[in-house]
């Protein structure tokens, strides 16, 4: 359960408080972000040991392992960035490269994006690649060069955090801030990103079950920072035909359980650029509040992720089919008209 506090709560009235109720067997942790006790385990002692306390302002249970995220907690979620929605009642598409490679490429991308009224623009400049002896993005250049092509086009910049340790530089280039798959479960990169002003975009692990998923949400969230979208880019299965498997059925669960918003990368999902469409249309028709995509003006050529880069025609094909799916939503999604 999660107790606000009283404005008036002071801080050893509060410790005084946890005490006793891990003195009940329960356990509470105090955050300061939101000035609120989140218990766990609790039990009938607990629960009357809070309703006769006077520093608890109210008490609100929520039956989940993960709290903040939960749609008990509240139910929908909006926010804007550089006057664009995000949320649980719009959609968002975001496509660039997988790595920034050069200012040709970035610019080029980004003159596209904008003649096709796209906000978002995607691209790596530090890359977390599997093997150590390929392309690991141009860093700082990176950066200032998605950054260059965006404030030209009015473009928003969604780019990974790969290391905490390039979080002030990261912070200084980006709009949204991406988490990995493989950073899902840096639970000090997750603190740390929950005490930031900007969005974060919080990609699923690829082994993570869904209650991990959210539960890494909540270190974020708990932190006080509640400009958060999640981001499904498929699991790994025992099949390795598809680089992972997109959780379509997982997409429209989350929006169950969650009030955040959920992307959906169909790139890293299918691994392959001819099932991007269809993984992206599937994730659209789930009820995914975004999709995040990656193009590449020359496929053949790009330095990371070629196989699954999509060309801008293709592109443009899988807009234009968005389009219907998203006649479907025009109710549901407030920035979308039919
Ligand atoms: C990416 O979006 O560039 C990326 C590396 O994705 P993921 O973390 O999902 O593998
Ligand atoms: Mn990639």
């Amino acid at each position: 359960m999660v107790v606000f506090l009283k404005h008036s709560a002071s801080t050893p009235a509060i410790n005084e408080l946890i005490a006793a109720i891990k003195a009940c067997k329960a356990n509470a942790v105090y955050l300061q972000a939101h000035h609120v006790l989140v218990v766990t385990n609790t039990n009938q002692e607990v629960i009357n040991l809070l309703s006769n306390n006077t520093m608890a302002d109210s008490v609100l249970q929520i039956h989940t392992p993960y709290k903040f995220a939960s749609v008990e907690f509240k139910n929908n979620t909006t926010f804007h960035v550089k006057g664009e929605p995000i949320g649980t009642n719009h959609f968002n598409i975001t496509a660039g490269p997988c790595s920034v490679e050069s200012e040709e490429q970035i610019f080029e991308t980004a003159s596209f994006l904008h003649k096709n009224n796209i906000r978002f623009i995607r691209g790596g400049a530090y890359k977390p690649r599997t093997s150590p002896y390929t392309f690991k993005g141009l860093g700082l250049q990176g950066l200032k060069l998605i950054r260059e092509a965006a404030n030209h086009y009015n473009l928003i910049v969604v780019t990974e955090l790969l290391d905490l340790k390039l979080l002030d530089e990261v912070y200084e280039y980006a709009d949204i801030l991406q988490v990995g798959s493989r950073n899902m479960s840096n639970f000090y990169m997750l603190t740390e990103l929950g005490k930031i002003d900007k969005p974060v975009l919080l990609k699923r692990g690829m082994s993570a079950k869904i209650s991990e998923w959210l539960l890494a949400a909540d270190y974020i969230l708990s932190g006080g920072n509640e400009k958060l979208i999640l981001c499904e880019r498929g699991i790994r299965s025992f099949d390795t035909e598809l680089r992972n498997v997109l959780d379509i059925g997982g997409i429209s669960l989350v929006k169950e359980l969650s009030h955040l918003p959920v992307w959906a990368d169909p790139s890293h999902a299918t691994g392959k650029a001819g099932l991007v469409k269809p993984a992206a249309l599937a994730a659209a028709a789930a009820g995914a509040n975004g999709l995040m995509i990656e193009i590449h003006p020359n496929p053949e050529k790009a330095l990371s992720d070629a196989r699954q880069a999509v060309d801008f025609n293709t592109f443009e094909n899988i807009l234009s089919d968005l389009s219907h799916i998203m006649q479907l939503h025009a109710q549901k999604f407030q920035n979308i008209s039919a």
